[in-house]
């Protein structure tokens, strides 16, 4: 078929976000990153999506990074994706197990390979928000797929949990972080972490030297944005430590801790602040 005017002034669109809503909800904004490759970016941190996800098109299928946080979500990811091509989804890859990326599980079609770090695997089989089934792909250190397009799924390190992957397509030089990037001024989730290799994985994903990335939390971001989170935690991890060179204990820290004054207007202290402290101290002990 000949590329008409139409579709000549379409592929030269500007990318652009557009809400996508179920009913009067507005559930993710879908915003085209590159050639084939969209993300799903949630507003805010509550369901049914929560989590970021993205998906990339492949020449035989689509891959999806993570499910979000509910079916509904899922349902309504998998009807935008039909919307963009034709191809079945082939690929579930999760980043990690947390239920804000795995809860919308249920909504995918049985025939597809759902693709984790083993770990993940591992912590799924003991709890399974979704009941879903379990990857039945896993990987330890990464697998590279050459289907029309090349796509890295990586594991660089411990982080946010044991066993974060990332999506690296470099041919675009686009990163689907997972939670090993919360963007946009989110303290994070540490309860499961290791903030101290945490640390490191960052500068791996830095190396890569990104386009743009796909946070699991936050809005599009950039290797400043990587560099941002990554002085954040080095900071929290050191205000942390000076607790304990204090000789407090964890229930006095707990009580008069203070994030230093960079961080104290970031998002999810409510929900994080007292398991991230323990977790750091947790941390600290074996140092
Ligand atoms: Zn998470």
């Amino acid at each position: 078929m000949r590329a008409s005017f139409f579709s000549l002034i379409l592929a030269a669109a500007p990318l652009a976000a557009h809400p996508v809503q179920s009913g009067p909800e507005v559930v993710f904004d879908l915003e085209r990153v590159g050639d084939g490759v969209y993300a799903a970016l949630s507003r805010r941190p509550a369901p049914p999506a929560v989590s970021n996800t993205a998906f990339v098109v492949l020449e035989d299928g689509v891959l999806v990074v993570d499910s979000h946080m509910k079916p509904e979500a899922a349902t309504v990811l998998l009807r935008e994706i039909a919307k963009v091509t034709d191809k079945p989804v082939r690929y579930l890859v999760q980043t990690h197990h947390h239920g804000d990326h795995v809860g919308g599980n249920p909504a995918f079609p049985g025939a597809i390979d759902i693709i984790a770090h083993e770990s993940t695997r591992q912590t799924l089989a003991q709890w399974n928000p979704t009941k879903a089934r379990l990857p039945n792909a896993v990987i330890r250190d990464g697998i590279t797929l050459f289907r029309g397009r090349e796509v890295r799924i990586k594991f660089t390190g411990r982080g946010h949990t044991a066993g974060d992957l990332s999506v690296w397509l470099p041919a675009d030089r686009i990163l689907i972080a997972g939670d090993l990037l919360f963007n946009g001024g989110y303290i994070g989730f540490m309860k499961d972490g290791f903030v101290g290799d945490w640390i490191a994985t960052l500068d791996a994903l830095s190396e890569l030297n990104p386009k743009t990335i796909v946070p699991g939390h936050g809005p599009l971001a950039t290797p400043e944005d990587i560099r941002t989170f990554k002085a954040y935690l080095i900071a929290f991890r050191e205000s942390v430590r000076e607790h304990r060179a204090r000789g407090e204990s964890l229930e006095k820290a707990l009580e008069t801790y203070r994030l230093p004054k960079a961080y104290r207007d970031w998002g999810m202290q409510d929900m994080a602040l007292k398991d991230n402290i323990r977790r750091v101290w947790e941390e600290l002990k074996s140092e």
